[in-house]
């Protein structure tokens, strides 16, 4: 007998509980991959994450090829593909994992039916949460946590299953057909210092994470040039690293760095458990503060200064042409930019989540929408009017100015804290600028506007 594994947001072979399962009720298996004309179709084939998830594949087959199979790669309708497949191999049933968008429960249910009208069977695993799939823990009153620190004292008390070991063999059947796996040189319009992706250098990036990085991750989390970060979201999203095994070593590493780690790893069960009640928090406000954001000639000049990394404010302008150049972005650039665009020049989070997922490797519809709608101040945060003040924000966060001389060249010559308020510099340091654009809205002004429209005032 033989079963299909539908590989989705889990392109990895240690801890895959769907392939454990398959090959644990089969003989034989067929690993497949779909590239999903309804998730492409919906705009998120965006070209760094394509190059990544080329990587990905590729590296997955070489990983499958050394224990006997291969990868089965098809385009089109999941569905449908699916169903082809299971047709040509003759396959029982079909083990996927959940996910928790709107998109990704459409798909599920839809393979399921299709499936057993057929007279076969899906099985659906939690491959993609850490601890805490969806729905498992709620408060008494609500169908999901809307604070993340009730939340996380029920997943830290939530008991996780060991991790699954890679299989030592895996049997395809032979003569189903595969498309041509993708190259990321293939894919135009990458960043150019894009990370790579697959499972071996995950699991490389884990290893130095554990021995070198995470004890001073409680200290340096927030330090912009330090980059003290584990980098790994990108891994976490394709999930060529799975978040269990990731959540069970760190915590065997233990200390402050770990336990500080795994609570930051808990805010995507968060959002998950949230965006799997509320579908709809992808695109509309979770909590409506009736804001009339700005629009007309004006926004969209503001807006376009923002995305170029030319609003005059350094730390603004580092942190986003770092997210052009590598297609990442540290998580205090993005809160300081999210805040900056959505609160001081007043403009849709929509605006600025599109723009992030259209070049963030590890763009993610949880993450991205309810982390930009948590600092719009319209998601789950329980101060949703605080302002991040980018001056005081780099100050704090860079206070030496080297990750702004690191983005923003036109400043590169200006030493120390300084670089964070060109505005007040003076003889050749200011004559050195060039065009580097001064302040395109007075941070007072943006504060009064966004007191007004939340009628703060
Ligand atoms: P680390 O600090 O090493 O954390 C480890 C892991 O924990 C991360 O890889 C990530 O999976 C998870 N994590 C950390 N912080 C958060 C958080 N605030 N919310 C959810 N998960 C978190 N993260 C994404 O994975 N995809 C996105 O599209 C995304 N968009 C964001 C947009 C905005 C406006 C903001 C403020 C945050 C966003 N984040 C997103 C969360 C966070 O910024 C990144 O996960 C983090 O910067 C990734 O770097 P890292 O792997 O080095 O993180």
């Amino acid at each position: 007998n033989t079963s299909v594994v539908l590989f989705t947001a889990d392109l990895r072979l240690h801890d895959h509980p769907p392939l454990r399962a398959a090959l644990d009720g089969a003989r034989q298996v067929v690993p497949l991959f779909v590239r999903d004309d309804g998730i492409d179709g919906a705009g998120f084939a965006a070209p760094n994450r394509l190059a990544f998830l080329a990587d990905c594949l590729r590296d997955l087959d070489a990983g499958l090829r050394e224990r006997g199979g291969r990868l089965v790669l098809r385009s089109g309708d999941v569905v449908a593909e699916v169903l082809k497949v299971v047709a040509e191999a003759d396959a029982d049933e079909v083990h996927m994992a959940a996910d928790a968008s709107g998109y990704a429960h459409h798909r599920e249910h839809a393979l399921r039916e299709a499936l057993e009208a057929d007279g076969r069977r899906l099985h659906v695993h939690d491959t993609v949460t850490a601890a805490v799939e969806p729905g498992s823990v709620t408060p008494t009153a609500s169908d999901h946590f809307a604070v993340f620190t009730p939340y996380f004292r029920h997943w830290s008390g939530h008991s996780q299953r060991d991790p699954l070991g890679a299989p030592r063999k895996v049997r395809v059947p032979d003569g189903i057909k595969s498309e041509e796996l993708p190259s990321r040189e293939a894919v135009s319009g990458t960043s150019p210092a894009l990370a790579e992706g697959g499972e071996v250098v995950a699991r490389r990036m884990v290893a130095d994470w554990l021995r070198s990085g995470i004890d001073a991750y409680e200290d340096q989390h927030d330090d912009l040039a330090g980059d003290g970060t584990s980098r790994l979201s990108p891994h976490l999203h394709f999930g060529t690293v799975s978040p269990v095994e990731l959540v069970h070593r760190s915590r065997l590493a233990g200390g402050a760095g770990a336990e500080a780690f795994v609570r930051q790893v808990a805010w995507r069960d968060f959002n998950r458990q949230l965006l799997a009640v509320r579908p709809a928090a992808s695109r509309a406000d979770y909590r409506t503060r009736r804001d009339r954001w700005r629009t007309g000639r004006k926004a969209e000049a503001d807006i376009e200064a923002w995305r170029q990394g030319r609003t005059g404010y350094p730390i603004v302008d580092a942190a986003m042409r770092q997210l052009r150049h590598e297609g990442w972005m540290h998580n205090r650039g993005r809160l300081l930019t999210a805040s900056f665009l959505t609160k001081t020049l007043y403009v849709d989070w929509r605006v600025g989540a599109r723009h992030f997922l259209d070049l963030l490797v590890d763009g993610d519809v949880a993450n991205n929408q309810l982390n930009w709608q948590w600092t719009a101040g319209t998601g789950t945060d329980t101060r949703p009017n605080r302002v991040l003040n980018p001056t005081t924000q780099a100050k704090r966060y860079d206070p030496d100015g080297t990750y702004v001389r690191r983005w923003v060249e036109e400043l590169a010559h200006v030493e120390g804290k300084a670089v964070h308020e060109p505005w007040k510099l003076s003889g050749s340091d200011r004559a050195r600028l060039g065009d580097y654009p001064d302040p395109i809205v007075d941070l007072k002004d943006g504060l009064d506007r966004f007191k007004h429209a939340r009628g703060l005032e």
